[in-house]
């Protein structure tokens, strides 16, 4: 399907709306996730235009991959996680409810998720988080 450019990331992205970044470079962003399934929930988005992972050229999911690796290590340290549940949803029918590819970077057992995508988090609690990644990405 043709990618759809007014989906909420690419507004992100081109910086249009506002988000919690933590981690950014010239080919992916890493910011929190607004309505979080656990304390850290962070998102890393290539920055190719690409509806799933399926259309992401395979370079691009390499190197996101590779940042995957990085923030979820920084959230690790930053939080004292003990494990990453790593989630990427592609397509509608499998849940996928923003239009750009993404990968949820959740640290938190998976016995105590939230819902996907249906409470607001405490913005003020998120930002601590992002602060708290970023330094550990220094
Ligand atoms: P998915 O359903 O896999 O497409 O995940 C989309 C995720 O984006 C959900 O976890 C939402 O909570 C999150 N989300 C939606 N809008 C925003 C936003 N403006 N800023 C940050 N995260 C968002």
């Amino acid at each position: 399907m043709a990618y759809n450019d007014q989906n909420i990331f690419a507004k992100i992205l081109r910086g249009e709306i506002p988000a919690i970044k933590v981690y950014e470079d010239d080919r992916v962003l890493a910011f929190m996730d607004i309505m979080p399934q656990a304390d850290g929930h962070t998102l890393v988005i290539p920055k190719a235009q690409a509806e799933t992972l399926l259309d992401l050229p395979a370079e691009d999911a390499a190197y996101t991959i590779q940042i995957v690796q990085k923030v979820a290590r920084a959230i690790e340290t930053a939080l004292s996680s003990k494990g990453i549940v790593l989630m990427q949803l592609s397509g509608e029918a499998a849940g996928q409810t923003v239009p750009h590819v993404h990968f949820h970077l959740i640290p938190s057992s998976v016995h105590k998720l939230g819902r996907h995508a249906t409470e607001m988090g405490d913005q003020e609690k998120i930002k601590g988080f992002a602060e708290k990644i970023k330094a550990a990405l220094a």
